[in-house]
């Protein structure tokens, strides 16, 4: 933790504190720097308001992100950075967004309403020693791998049932376990997740498969999860760290569900085809190059990856990288080579493909004139 911050960040820390305000970095990052990770990214709370903050950074580019809620996004050379002055939070009544936020000058406010005790402590690198503010045991927490929230599990969780995801992701992340009254509280209130926006849900599904204690946690939380899709299955952590191929890891069992989540027009089109996808994987050369052909490169090497077979992923590999083509671009003739040759133009893309199809069974080697040469052939 006594490492240095990056120089950015210190200097916007020093902005805010030459003016005599309180700064701190919170959240995340101080987990992460806790943990021994670089942060991706650093967030800071301050005492000073918005107006406060603008006069801070008046050298500095300043977007307004979430200035109603206290948030200014600073851009110091080059690195963004979110400055949010202290603030309390009151109601959930849509379960969403608290109703309204007011500002504090404490920062013990500001920690009490965070999720849970690794995420709600503060470190002011200015303060004696660079002191850490630990106000519900975080530091223990982390040392022992535990998430618990802060304060009543059932108060948080029907505040923003969104923590219930971010609970899980947290554990399979780090591999945390989720303390006893934590995780019941999750169950007990697993029913409020049928009210969270599928782009949240969605964001923290995707943080979850990821995780590196995957398996464990989706055995764990089923029937938690069960709230969201019909059967969840157990994810395996020797996996391919890829979305889809995780995400229809989980989805496996419940394809029909997965018109709920917003995922990228691509990143939807790759799960569905690993999960509809029902003939055998490759076994030879040839049937690699019909896979690479019927659903592309990417697709066919996380099909592999999706059934964990090795065997049918080298032969992809293999195939991609062989030179032999499987698109008609890949041919050693073209359209215009056909045309030239006398062929009708009405049969060019027929013939194409057809000779494409011989190539690929190992029928034809890939030249010009033995391509000519069969098409050719084929008119007369
Ligand atoms: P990550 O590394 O995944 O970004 P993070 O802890 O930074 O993890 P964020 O979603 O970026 O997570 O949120 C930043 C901080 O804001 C959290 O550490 C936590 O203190 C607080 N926070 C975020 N979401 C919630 C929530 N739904 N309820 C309460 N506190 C939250
Ligand atoms: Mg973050």
């Amino acid at each position: 933790m006594t490492d240095k911050l990056p120089c950015e960040i210190q200097e916007i820390i020093d902005a805010l504190a030459e003016k005599g305000h309180a700064a701190y970095l919170v959240g995340g990052c101080v987990r992460d720097r806790l943990l021994g990770f670089v942060p991706a990214d650093y967030d800071l709370c301050t005492s000073a308001t918005p107006d406060e903050m603008r006069k801070c950074f008046a050298s500095m580019k300043v977007i307004e992100t979430g200035v109603k809620h206290g948030t200014l996004t600073v851009v110091h050379r080059g690195r963004a950075c979110e400055v949010t002055t202290f603030r309390t939070e009151q109601g959930y009544s849509d379960r969403r967004r608290p109703d309204q936020v007011f500002f504090t000058s404490r920062i013990e406010d500001d920690l009490t309403r965070r999720d849970f005790t690794i995420n709600a402590m503060a470190y002011a690198p200015n303060g004696e020693s660079g002191e850490c503010i630990d106000l519900f045991g975080g530091r223990q927490d982390l040392q022992k791998g535990v998430i618990r929230t802060v304060g009543d599990p059932a108060e948080r969780f029907t505040e923003d049932p969104l923590r219930i995801l971010r609970a899980i992701r947290f554990a399979a992340r780090l591999d945390f376990v989720i303390e006893e009254n934590t995780f019941a509280a999750m169950e007990a209130h697993k029913a409020l997740l049928a009210g969270i926006a599928n782009e949240r849900v969605t964001a923290e599904l995707i943080g979850f498969v990821m995780g590196r204690a995957v398996r464990r946690v989706s055995e764990q939380a089923a029937s938690i999860l069960s709230s969201i899709l019909a059967r969840p299955s157990v994810v395996h952590d020797s996996l391919a760290k890829d979305p889809c191929v995780r995400l229809a890891a989980l989805y496996r069992q419940s394809a029909d569900s997965l018109a709920h989540l917003r995922l990228s027009k691509s990143m939807a089109h790759c799960v569905k085809t690993l999960l509809s996808y029902k003939a055998p994987l490759p076994q030879s050369q040839s049937e690699a190059l019909f896979l690479l052909h019927e659903i592309g490169e990417e697709q066919a090497v996380k099909l592999c990856q999706f059934h964990e077979d090795t065997a049918a992923l080298s032969l992809v590999m293999a195939a991609k990288e062989s030179g032999m083509p499987y698109t008609i671009h890949q041919l050693a003739v073209n359209g215009n080579d056909l045309l030239q040759a006398g062929v009708p133009g009405r049969a060019i893309g027929c013939q194409l493909k057809e000779v494409l199809v011989l190539v690929m069974e190992g029928k034809l080697v890939n030249q010009k004139e033995v391509l000519l040469k069969h098409i050719l052939e084929q008119q007369t």
